[in-house]
């Protein structure tokens, strides 16, 4: 494999409608900003990224597109895409509070890289394609009447694995409408901090008799000793997301959750994505493989690490009403990495 050198990089801030509307117990999102990133060496192969930034992480495409030029800078300077390790230790130097730029970098290198190599990146991995789990489609807070309309929706379009956003009251009413419409999907239920810890451990009653695979993040990022308890005395398996935001953060959730979420987007990139998975699965915790509202050139860089996983929530892309890359088929909710030629498999749309 001959390796070539990075000759030029660019990104572009992007506007990506929401099919629909996305609300959690924090806000309504109608639309997502992106920023897409290309490297292009000087055989004219191009590594694509993307960032995702989540305003709860105090991010946002402004921050992302201050960020990118040092960043982009260290890829210029090193030059070389197989040198991923110099790099991505460079970029947590030089960006420590922008995990969603990183990522975007830290995806694009390794796209041009594997391109290089005409290999997929779950291969240079050593992953198996057929290892990856289904991933879930959300169904965002709405009535109970259109939540419902949605989850019958995604059985329809052949999803089996729901993730149910709630958090802002009518909170049981809302879940036993989308089983009654869903009654043989699996069902997990995110409530992005909304709950106490007492709320929570006596809403995992009706949790349970709904047949919830578990429930992420009930209650607020620090409060770790909540999660401990709603783990110890609620009634159904408990994932710490936002209290989990790095590897560095296991360790402090190991004895008070059954699953932790791991997103490029909050931890910056392949390889700190890798670290916090492996660190989760050595304290006998299992991995949930999760996104933010994204674009396939994002969405396409964590499929590569689906095989990993226990878990996926891999539907960033699929909630949105356009998007600018294609990015791995996930036709009825199977990651199917078996298709991706080359890199990630993410390819601007139009090519
Ligand atoms: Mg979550």
């Amino acid at each position: 494999m001959a390796v070539t050198q990075i000759a030029s990089t660019e990104f572009e801030r992007v506007t990506l409608p929401v099919d629909g509307e996305f609300t959690i117990s924090r806000g309504t999102a109608a639309e997502t900003e992106v920023v897409t990133v290309e490297l292009t060496d000087e055989a004219g192969r191009v590594g694509v990224g993307a960032a995702g930034p989540s305003s709860y992480y105090g991010e946002s495409a402004d921050s992302v597109e201050a960020a990118l030029p040092p960043l982009l800078s260290v890829v210029e300077e090193v030059g070389n895409p197989h040198r991923q390790q110099p790099i991505e230790r460079r970029l947590a130097d030089a960006a420590a509070e922008e995990a969603a730029a990183r990522a975007a970098v830290s995806i694009a290198v390794d796209d041009l890289a594997a391109r290089q190599a005409d290999e997929p990146l779950f291969q240079r991995f050593g992953l198996d394609p057929d290892a990856a789990p289904e991933t879930s489609y959300t169904v965002a807070i709405d009535s109970p009447e259109s939540m419902a309309e949605r989850a019958r929706e995604a059985v329809a379009e052949g999803y089996s694995v729901l993730k149910v956003k709630l958090g802002t009251g009518r909170d049981r009413e809302r879940l036993e409408a989308v089983r009654e419409a869903a009654p043989d999907a699996r069902i997990r239920v995110d409530a992005n901090c909304d709950w106490t810890a007492e709320q929570a451990v006596a809403n995992t009653a009706w949790l349970a008799d709904v047949g919830v695979e578990f429930l992420e993040q009930p209650v607020l990022a620090d409060d770790i000793q909540g999660l401990r308890r709603v783990h110890v005395e609620g009634e159904v398996p408990v994932a710490a997301d936002e209290s989990c935001v790095t590897a560095g953060d296991v360790p402090a959730v190991a004895d008070a959750v059954d699953v932790v979420v791991v997103k490029l987007m909050k931890c910056g990139g392949l390889r700190p994505a890798m670290q916090q998975i492996l660190t989760a699965q050595s304290h006998g915790l299992d991995v949930i493989l999760g996104c933010m509202l994204e674009s396939n050139a994002s969405i396409a860089g964590s499929c590569a690490l689906a095989p990993l996983v226990e878990y996926a929530d891999l539907d960033g892309a699929l909630l949105l009403a356009e998007d600018v890359y294609e990015g791995v088929p996930m036709p009825d909710g199977q990651i199917d990495l078996s298709g991706v030629e080359r890199g990630t498999g993410a390819v601007p749309i139009g090519e």
